[in-house]
């Protein structure tokens, strides 16, 4: 078809790893129209905005970005979608300048939507309520030479009572594994070496429907040529204890690395979260990783200072999460969403008291992964080797267990795995260690 006006596009992403994955998916559909990526201080014919939605700072972010670019580039078709433009809509269109607004399902149509506003030149505002939503729309994409990210699920169907995203992605839903077992195929034709499973709440792959989790990564795990599957993210209660034995003892490239959202350790908190598990069950997952792998990564998200965190449960969960043998927090300050159920909760916590338990949730979190990367030191670990990051930087890889290694080895190791014996912790580069081809 091709679009003659439309030659060139500038894309600006923000939020979490499937925005910036479906970012590089409407990439692709643009240049499958001959719409190619404008260089670096050119003028796109396009701009597209992935917004995020997931705190009140990420609407305001998104806003001010998105004013930046229409000032600076006033000819543009300014395309914007994400969970912002899903959530408010109407917010998003009134900004002077922009033409285009797509909702979470529309994200990935943007060609017939661009399409629509040659012919008709006025502004589109195309969102399909949540509630609507049951479609799964495919994102494969490449993060860098050796990473790719399929997304595997979409949607969230638990409403945390802090949480916005089952407003704003809809319900969860999910393709079938033969699907995204082809898509894991085409990645290692394509020469990919690792894949990192994505959605939203991924464990609930296949609700409703009659597949597993459990059976689609031990289906990926066949897939020939990828050496290396990590899961970017599932919650405590769907990382059933068959997933993590058969992780630890009879998956071929399921990588011993784990990302768990913990989001308190409080009891009482967790309850006012609607979340669902309580820190006993979290407790036994992370001592079961332990016991079966005592190397694995295990990151944990939390935040600090949410609704109802007193001082006493703060404490408490201060106490919990220290003696967590985890290897490193993510940590987050509570941000209020609007329409959350959290607004109607007692016990606001004032932004700076907030900001102080990040800081000292950020020093246990420096504690143990320092601890976990000295443990290291000495061991032999096979490394996946990736890209510089720069020109002129060192090549570097990840272990098994997701710790960089920078080693002395040349650019014709990329995209391999080889054996390091780890020497130390490096001097200059933060959270990597150094190593010796072994
Ligand atoms: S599990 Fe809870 S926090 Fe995570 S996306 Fe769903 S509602 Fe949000």
């Amino acid at each position: 078809m091709g679009m003659p006006e439309l030659r060139t596009a500038a894309y600006f992403t923000l939020g979490c790893k499937l925005n910036f994955a479906e970012t590089s998916t409407i990439g692709k559909i643009l240049a499958s129209q001959g719409i190619t990526r404008c260089q670096r201080g050119g003028t796109p014919d396009i701009c597209v905005v992935n917004t995020c939605s997931v705190t009140q700072m990420a609407d305001k972010k998104g806003r001010s970005l998105i004013r930046r670019i229409t000032a600076r580039y006033p000819d543009a078709t300014v395309v914007v979608t994400g969970c912002y433009a899903q959530l408010k809509p109407e917010e998003v269109a009134s900004i002077p300048g922009v033409d285009i607004v797509l909702g979470s399902d529309e994200k990935l149509r943007i060609e017939e939507f661009l399409d629509r506003w040659l012919r008709e030149r006025c502004l589109t505002t195309a969102v399909t309520p949540m509630k609507d939503i049951r479609t799964f729309r495919h994102s494969c994409e490449r993060g860098d030479r050796t990473r790719w990210f399929l997304k595997v699920q979409d949607g969230c169907d638990y409403f945390c009572t802090y949480c916005t995203i089952p407003f704003a992605r809809g319900r969860s839903r999910s393709p079938r594994i033969s699907e995204l077992v082809d898509q894991a195929r085409r990645v290692a034709a394509a020469g990919g070496r690792e894949i990192v499973l994505t959605g939203v709440n991924i464990g609930d792959f296949g609700k409703g429907g009659d597949e597993t989790f459990f059976q689609l990564i031990r289906a990926l795990d066949q897939v020939e040529g990828i050496s290396r599957f990590r899961i970017s993210s599932i919650e405590p209660n769907l990382l059933t204890p068959e997933i993590i034995r058969w992780v630890a003892r009879e998956s071929r490239a399921f990588m011993p690395h784990f990302h768990i959202p913990l989001q308190s350790g409080s009891y009482e908190v967790l309850r006012l979260m609607h979340r669902r598990y309580d820190i006993g069950l979290f407790e036994d997952r992370v001592r079961l990783i332990r016991s079966e792998i005592p190397d694995a990564f295990i990151g944990v998200d939390v935040i600090a200072g949410a609704r109802g965190e007193t001082p006493e449960r703060w404490q408490e969960a201060l106490r919990f999460i220290e003696n967590l043998p985890v290897t490193r927090l993510h940590v987050f300050p509570y941000s209020e969403r609007p329409g959350t159920v959290a607004l109607t909760l007692d016990g606001e916590v004032p932004v700076h008291e907030r900001h102080q338990r990040v800081a000292t949730l950020t020093d246990i979190s420096e504690r143990k992964l320092r601890a976990f990367m000295q443990n290291a030191v000495g061991t032999e670990q096979e490394v996946l080797w990736e890209a510089p990051v720069r020109p002129g930087a060192p090549v570097h890889g990840f272990t098994r267990n997701y710790l960089r290694v920078v080693a002395p080895v040349g650019k014709e190791v990329v995209n391999t795995i080889s054996n390091v014996r780890v020497t130390g912790l490096h001097l200059s580069e933060s959270e990597t260690l150094s190593a010796v081809p072994s």
